[in-house]
């Protein structure tokens, strides 16, 4: 099996799991009651794969879907205000074909880059729990395993992701500096034959405060896409 064959597996499989009751509990019940805004819809309701080509040189590592954006559309940082930010400024550094993404057959394609997340199911309040993340992270693990033969850079969207992705690189193979680095806006970690990149993370709260602006993250994206041999 090739590797795009195996990474479209892998997302298959993590569609259909329910490991953790407090989210699949969660997840199904927003599907359910939805948004007034999204009435017309059927959610997705399912824990939401990454997003982006088997032979990614960069991954861009998030926190988890969001009730009405990923968990409506299926589909990463789709149909909400942090996906907006995201992909924009992947649009303006070249690394997808469109600025906007607003549901899974829009027809957006990304250019050497997959977006996923350590915990791939809604959390209330946008918080899941340690055993949750923990839980969810040998998806995390196997989607990296694949990727390894390309990818030469990482992006990791906030102390959350950070934390919960340093160990999953170890277990997929790559030599993690010990004590671990702490996450910082900017940091670059050299692991062997990959960078990593601390990038405060696309949320409302963080970019409608100007915490975290369109520029901050483009010239972490350019950084990252020059490092992983994109740009
Ligand atoms: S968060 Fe991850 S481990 Fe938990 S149910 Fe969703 S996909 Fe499974």
């Amino acid at each position: 099996m090739d590797d795009s064959s195996a990474l479209a597996r892998l997302d298959r499989r993590v569609a259909d799991c329910r490991d953790c009751p407090r989210l699949v509990e969660w997840r199904e019940e927003v599907a359910r009651t939805k948004r007034a805004a999204f009435a017309d819809w059927t959610y997705w309701g399912r824990p939401v794969p990454g997003f982006g080509p088997a032979d990614a040189r960069l991954v861009i590592i998030g926190l988890a879907p969001a009730a009405h954006g990923g968990n409506r559309t299926g589909r990463m940082f789709t149909g909400d205000r942090s996906g907006d930010v995201l992909y924009q400024a992947l649009y303006d550094v070249g690394l997808a074909s469109q600025p906007t993404s607003v549901h899974a057959d829009d027809g957006l394609d990304l250019y050497g880059v997959r977006v996923t997340a350590p915990v791939h199911c809604a959390p209330p309040a946008n918080k899941p729990t340690p055993e949750e993340r923990d839980t969810c992270r040998p998806w995390l693990v196997q989607e990296l395993r694949l990727l390894r033969p390309t990818l030469r850079a990482a992006v990791v969207l906030g102390a959350f992701g950070w934390q919960a992705a340093l160990p999953a690189f170890a277990e997929a193979g790559w030599t993690v500096p010990r004590p671990r680095p702490a996450f910082a806006h900017g940091t670059r970690v050299p692991l062997d034959g990959l960078d990593l990149f601390g990038c405060f993370h696309v949320s409302q709260r963080n970019t409608f405060t100007g915490r975290l602006t369109p520029e901050m993250l483009r010239e972490v994206l350019h950084t990252a896409a020059e490092s992983a041999g994109l740009r």
